[in-house]
């Protein structure tokens, strides 16, 4: 049985999808949960991916930062389906590491629609950026020139710095981006080794809830810019990802790019967002494979004051899609008068580790129910491992019928069977 419970991720809240996202959804949700077949032979978790919300989230973009070009973040979630959809849609691609160029290009994106936007790259992933023409890429330290001039030396660089990410779910900047103070020896040693430099890029880190972080950080890059005088072309600025992906916060900087690189100071501006087109876009199904109910030694369970606790363990967990703790009960779609207990929820490994929630108060569950958890796309398909044996989540893409023959940039848009 479907159990009408929904999650929402620790700070993904949960946002009402408009109706015809609901019904799309829900169709395929019914169709997958009601099959008798799928239901006895198989508690393997799914996600179903609402490619009508990736279309809502790039017209969203359009008319919020008109001026910036968005570098989709393979990263966060490779699902071909979303790659594909992207690509028609007309972003660019941020990619880490050959496997995720490999793809872009195998999706269809061309080279010059991709940044290899990772600081520190193995040699032999550079070189097949530069064999594929690749050439956009960021850098941060002298070491990583080094490794360019040896091997790419058409590369079009672009100078990560680091900015202040205190604001942010996932900080960066400890790890990546080169200190304001080292700026200038850093594109001293660029212009000696006969490197171009066409830019400056930051990530404000993941999650970002606070607008003057992306103000701090632009201002940051404008003085990067100002303080070269070595006869670079700068010509790039860009803003990376952090960006919020669903509708509860409202991150808001254009004014910010218009005072300090104004539409005609020539400087074309990216970003890389990843989260904000997928989060919203996919919802996981997990499977209650097993159920234990603990009356007597309560007090062992951290946490827990009430005489009983529920223990479930659910078909993904901590090393497959649910990388994060889930804790916002406040979320769960059930009636007020439902009785709730304390209920801890692990994932299926043996990894005392995968626990999925902690105490955590919800109505009770049983043996083959199935519970959906929503704005699930960002980092969860990417990240799962087969830990244990356990099969990974798969994907079923969704698209309305309104979507599916929309007119996107005044073309007739197909996406038929080159999409799902
Ligand atoms: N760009 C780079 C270099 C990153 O490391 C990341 C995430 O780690 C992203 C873009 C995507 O960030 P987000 O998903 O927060 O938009």
């Amino acid at each position: 049985m479907l159990h009408s419970l929904i999650f929402s991720c620790f700070y993904l809240f949960l946002a009402a999808p408009a109706s015809t996202n609901t019904s799309v959804m829900d169709v395929l949700f019914t169709e997958k949960l009601n099959s008798a077949s799928f239901i006895q032979d198989s508690e393997v978790p799914f996600f179903v991916a609402n490619l009508d919300d990736l279309f809502q989230k790039h017209i969203r973009w359009l008319r919020n930062l008109p001026r910036v070009k968005p570098f989709y973040a393979v990263k966060c979630n490779s699902t071909p389906a979303v790659i594909r959809v992207l690509r028609i849609l007309g972003t660019g691609f941020d990619c880490a590491s050959k496997g995720e160029i490999e793809l872009a290009l195998s999706l269809g994106a061309t080279p010059d629609q991709i940044i290899y936007a990772h600081t520190t790259k193995p040699q032999s992933h550079i070189k097949y950026a530069c064999t594929r023409g690749v050439d956009m890429m960021t850098f941060d330290s002298e070491e990583e020139l080094l490794k360019v001039s040896a091997c790419h030396t058409k590369a079009k660089l672009v100078l990560r710095i680091s900015v202040d990410d205190s604001k942010s779910a996932v900080r960066l900047n400890q790890k990546f981006g080169a200190k304001l103070s080292k700026v200038e020896k850093l594109l001293e040693r660029c212009k000696e080794l006969d490197l171009e430099v066409m830019g400056v890029s930051f990530h404000v880190g993941s999650g970002c809830t606070d607008s003057s972080a992306y103000r701090q950080a632009i201002e940051d890059a404008r003085h990067v810019f100002d303080t070269i005088l070595l006869g670079f072309q700068m010509r790039l600025l860009d803003i990376g990802g952090g960006f919020p992906g669903n509708e509860d916060f409202h991150i808001q900087f254009d004014e910010a790019l218009d005072e300090f690189f104004p539409a005609d100071s020539g400087v074309q501006v990216i970003a890389e967002p990843g989260r904000y087109y997928v989060e919203s876009a996919f919802t996981l199904a997990v499977n209650v494979f097993a159920k234990k109910v603990v009356m007597d030694d309560v007090t062992e369970i951290r946490g827990a004051d009430s005489d009983t606790v529920m223990m479930y363990y659910i078909s993904d967990g901590v090393y497959g899609s649910i990388n994060c703790l889930l804790n916002d009960p406040a979320h769960t779609n059930v009636a007020p008068s439902e009785r709730r207990y304390q209920s801890i929820i692990w994932g299926p490994t043996c990894d005392s580790l995968d626990r999925v929630t902690d105490t955590y108060w919800m109505p009770e569950v049983h043996v083959g129910d199935w519970l959906l958890i929503d704005n699930m796309g960002a980092y969860s398909v990417s990240v799962s491992s087969d830990f244990n044996g356990f099969d990974k989540a798969h994907v079923y893409p969704v698209l309305s019928a309104h979507t599916w023959n929309m007119n996107v940039s005044h073309k007739t848009f197909y996406l038929h069977q080159e999409v799902l």
